[in-house]
């Protein structure tokens, strides 16, 4: 008898890291089952239709919706990856935020953890928590045990599943948390400021746009490479300790580096002229530095960030260049 593929269940699968998440597993073997709102999503398509992926359309918020799928399902490993991910999203609409990034997680975990003590079927838990928990961060660089203090609708309602992650480890299941900085790769959204610099530097390149309106430029953050960071939660869930683990290139560069960058690789060395600071975008209670000390994942996890800055920021100016030119 062939050993059946090990099982795993993504919430926010057609996200930037839920569609990294489930080619890699796919590619190692894995039934991967999504659950989706919509299934037209672009990051979707690039998946294509293997056999081994199974999509599941299910109102996270629809009571009960998550233990039956779950029930169904029996995953092996469940990554818990929906979420309202914009902090600016999120102060539009905190108590939204609340319930996806939040309740609908510890529905989760309530869901693996009856699965495991009814069903005898063990779960691998791995939610996405983030640097926004550490809000104005109580040190520099952070690490696990740094003060957990949100500044935001979004950071709190991650602090609220993190913590919830915790408490359902001490229950016995094996769940982790990767608190996760900000990482990029051409799948982000315009929305976020990485995207819409390096969208914005194609265009004006190509002579499509005046210029970009930005927020702080001083904002440093610690950015690295989406792939990289699904690879963690991978490591978390395989790994013989369930725990938290920061995952952060520990490296950080303002907002100002990144435009360097990314103007720097459409040869302009000057955009000065070509970026204004519009109030709107500057979000005042946003923490002025993150940055990450991922030692525990590194010697823990045997994890490492394979991408560096100048490449992450060349990678994503060089895809909107070319989806100019389709
Ligand atoms: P993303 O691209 O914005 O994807 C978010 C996913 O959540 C999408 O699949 C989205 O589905 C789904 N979702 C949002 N609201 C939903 C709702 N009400 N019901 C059902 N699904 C909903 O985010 P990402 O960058 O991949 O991030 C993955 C996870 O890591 C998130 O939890 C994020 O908060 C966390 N994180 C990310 C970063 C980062 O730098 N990327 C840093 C720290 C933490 P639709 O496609 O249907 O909208």
């Amino acid at each position: 008898m062939p050993t059946p593929a090990p099982v795993a269940l993504i919430t926010g699968i057609s996200g930037q890291d839920g569609s990294y998440l489930a080619e890699s597993l796919l590619a190692d073997g894995y039934e991967v089952h999504g659950l989706v709102r919509n299934t037209t999503e672009e990051n979707l398509r690039s998946l294509g239709t293997p056999e081994r992926l199974m999509l599941h359309s299910v109102d996270l918020l629809a009571p009960d919706a998550l233990e039956q799928v779950v029930r169904e399902v029996k995953p092996d490993e469940l990554y818990s990856l929906a979420a309202i991910s914009s902090v600016a999203a999120s102060w539009n609409d905190p108590v939204q935020t609340g319930a996806v990034n939040g309740q609908v997680v510890v529905r989760l975990l309530d869901a693996a953890h009856r699965l495991q003590e009814e069903h005898g079927h063990p779960v691998r838990l791995v939610h996405a928590s983030s640097a926004e928990i550490f809000g104005q961060v109580a040190e520099t660089p952070q690490v696990e045990t740094t003060a957990i203090r949100p500044s935001s609708p979004y950071g709190a309602s991650k602090a609220y599943a993190h913590l919830s992650v915790g408490v359902f480890r001490g229950r016995g299941l094996h769940a982790s948390n990767t608190i996760l900085y900000n990482h990029e790769s051409p799948r982000r959204p315009e929305a976020f400021v990485t995207r819409k610099i390096t969208a914005g530097v194609a265009r004006i390149s190509a002579g499509l746009q005046e210029g970009l309106e930005l927020g702080n430029l001083d904002a440093r953050r610690d950015w690295g490479w989406a792939p990289d960071y699904v690879n963690a939660m991978r490591l978390a869930a395989s790994a013989p300790e369930a725990g938290d683990f920061i995952v952060a290139t520990g490296i950080s560069h303002t907002i100002g580096d990144f435009l360097d960058a990314a103007f720097g690789r459409v040869g302009i060395d000057d955009w000065s002229s070509l970026v204004s600071v519009n109030p709107a975008f500057v979000r005042p209670v946003d923490p002025a530095e993150q940055l990450g000390d991922a030692t525990k994942a590194r010697t823990e996890l045997g994890w490492q960030p394979t991408v560096d800055f100048e490449t992450l920021v060349a990678r994503m100016v060089e895809h909107d260049l070319e989806l100019l030119a389709r």
